[in-house]
C-alpha cells in the first residue's frame, strides 16, 4: 500500500491522479489532498477519499479532518510521513511547496514545469528525486531506460503544434480566447492550454528537460507531431532511436509514476496501429511562435531568465484570459519583460521569490504602457 499526497486535487492532473486511485483502493491511499481554497469538488473528494489531512490556503473547518493552512501548513506538509507527494498545481504557485518537498527529501510526482524550470539554478542537485509526469518528460525518462546516460546523442521532444498550427499568420491578430482554449489532442487546465498554443509550453519544456535530465541545450530538439502519438523520442550516438508511443492520455503518465517501476492496468486506449496509419513530423514554426525560441534563447541564458520568462508568460497569459490583449502580443509582453529584466543570479529560494515580485512589478508598467 503506498501513500499519496495530491497537491492540487481539483485541477486537471489532481482529479486523473484520483482516478487512478479509485481504480486501485488496494493499492493506493490518499492521506492529503491540497486546493487553493475550499469547493464543492473538494469536499467531494474528502467525502469519497477520506484523507487524514487537507491543506488550504485560509483556514477552513472540516469534520473529521486535520486542516493544515498558509505558510505554516505547507511546511508541516512537506514534513508529513507519505510515500508520494503528487504535484498538480498550476503555475508558479507550485514553487514553494516544490521546494520544500524537495529540501526535505520526499518523493515527489510532479506535473509543475514552472516549478523545475524556476528552482532549476538553485536546487538542481535535488532533481534526481523528482519523477516527471509532464508526458513528453515521462516518455523520455521510459526512453532513457533503454540506453546509457552517456551514450545518448539528442533528445526530442514532440508537440502537437497546438490548434494554430495550420492558421495563416495574417490571422494571429484575431485569436479569440475559445479558440486557444480548444487543444485539438489534449485536455488540460487553462494556463498549459494557452501555452500549448503558442508554443510556449514546448519552450518550457526545453527547459524543464535540460535541469530534469542534465543534459545541455544543444542535445535537445523539439519536431511538430501532431498525431500526439509518440511523446518523446532519444537518439544514441550509433542512430539509433527509442521513442514512447501511445493515445494522448495524462493518465498513462500519471499511473506510470505512481506505480514505477511497476506498470498497472488503467484501462486507457490500446494503441490500435492500422488505425492511427501515418505518422506525420514538421520543423517548428518560429514566425507563427516566437515564443517557442525565446523561451530557449533565455534557457541558455540561464540564471534568473527561466524565472523571468515563467512569470511573465504566465502574466501575459492571464492577461489574454481576460481579454485584456490579443493573442500576438503575448510574446511580445514577454520579450518586453525579458529585456528589462536585470537581477544577480538566484542562489536561494529567497531570491528566486524576489525575481518573481519584480518581475510582477515590471510587468504591470509594461502592459499599463501597451493597453493605453
Ligand atoms: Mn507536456
Amino acid at each position: 500500500m503506498k501513500t499519496l499526497a495530491v497537491l492540487g486535487s481539483t485541477g486537471s492532473i489532481g482529479t486523473q491522479t484520483l482516478d487512478i486511485v479509485r481504480k486501485y483502493p488496494d493499492k493506493l491511499k490518499v492521506k492529503l489532498l491540497a486546493a487553493s481554497k475550499i469547493s464543492k469538488t473538494l469536499l467531494k473528494q474528502i467525502e469519497e477519499f477520506k484523507p487524514e489531512y487537507v491543506y488550504t490556503v485560509e483556514k477552513v473547518d472540516i469534520k473529521g479532518v486535520r486542516n493544515l493552512y498558509g505558510e505554516e501548513g505547507l511546511i508541516q506538509l512537506s514534513k508529513l510521513d507519505i510515500d508520494l507527494f503528487i504535484n498538480g498545481i498550476a503555475g508558479i504557485a507550485g514553487i514553494k511547496p516544490t521546494y520544500l518537498l524537495l529540501k526535505e527529501n520526499k518523493k515527489l510526482i510532479t506535473a509543475n514545469k514552472e516549478a523545475i524550470i524556476c528552482l532549476g539554478e538553485i536546487l538542481k542537485e535535488k532533481y534526481s528525486s523528482i519523477f516527471p509526469i509532464d508526458s513528453e518528460h515521462s516518455a523520455i525518462f521510459q526512453c532513457l531506460l533503454t540506453g546509457r546516460k552517456k551514450d545518448v546523442e539528442r533528445i526530442v521532444l514532440t508537440a502537437s503544434g497546438g490548434p494554430f498550427r495550420e492558421k495563416p499568420l495574417e490571422e494571429f491578430e484575431h485569436i479569440t480566447v475559445e479558440e486557444a482554449l480548444n487543444h485539438p489532442k489534449w485536455k488540460m487546465g487553462k494556463k498549459v492550454t494557452i501555452d500549448s498554443a503558442t508554443l510556449m509550453n514546448k519552450g518550457l519544456e526545453v527547459i524543464e528537460a535540460h535541469y530534469l535530465f542534465d543534459l545541455p541545450y544543444e542535445k535537445i530538439d523539439v519536431v511538430i507531431h501532431p498525431d500526439s502519438i509518440i511523446h518523446g523520442i532519444v537518439e544514441f550516438v550509433d542512430g539509433s532511436m527509442t521513442a514512447n508511443l501511445s493515445y494522448p492520455d495524462m493518465r498513462i503518465p500519471i499511473a506510470y509514476a505512481i506505480s514505477y517501476p511497476e506498470r498497472w492496468d488503467i484501462e486507457a486506449k490500446k494503441l490500435c496501429l492500422w488505425e492511427i496509419k501515418n505518422l506525420s513530423f514538421y520543423k517548428p514554426d518560429y514566425k507563427k511562435f516566437p515564443l517557442l525560441k525565446i523561451a530557449k534563447e533565455a534557457g541558455k541564458k540561464g540564471s534568473f531568465y527561466p524565472t523571468v520568462l515563467t512569470v511573465a508568460d504566465e502574466l501575459a497569459v492571464n492577461e489574454f484570459l481576460k481579454g485584456h490583449i490579443k493573442f500576438t502580443e503575448i510574446p511580445v509582453l514577454v520579450e518586453k519583460v525579458l529585456e528589462v529584466a536585470n537581477f544577480q543570479k538566484p542562489q536561494t529560494l529567497e531570491d528566486i521569490m524576489f525575481i518573481i515580485t519584480e518581475t510582477e512589478k515590471v510587468f504591470k508598467d509594461i502592459i499599463l504602457k501597451v493597453l493605453n
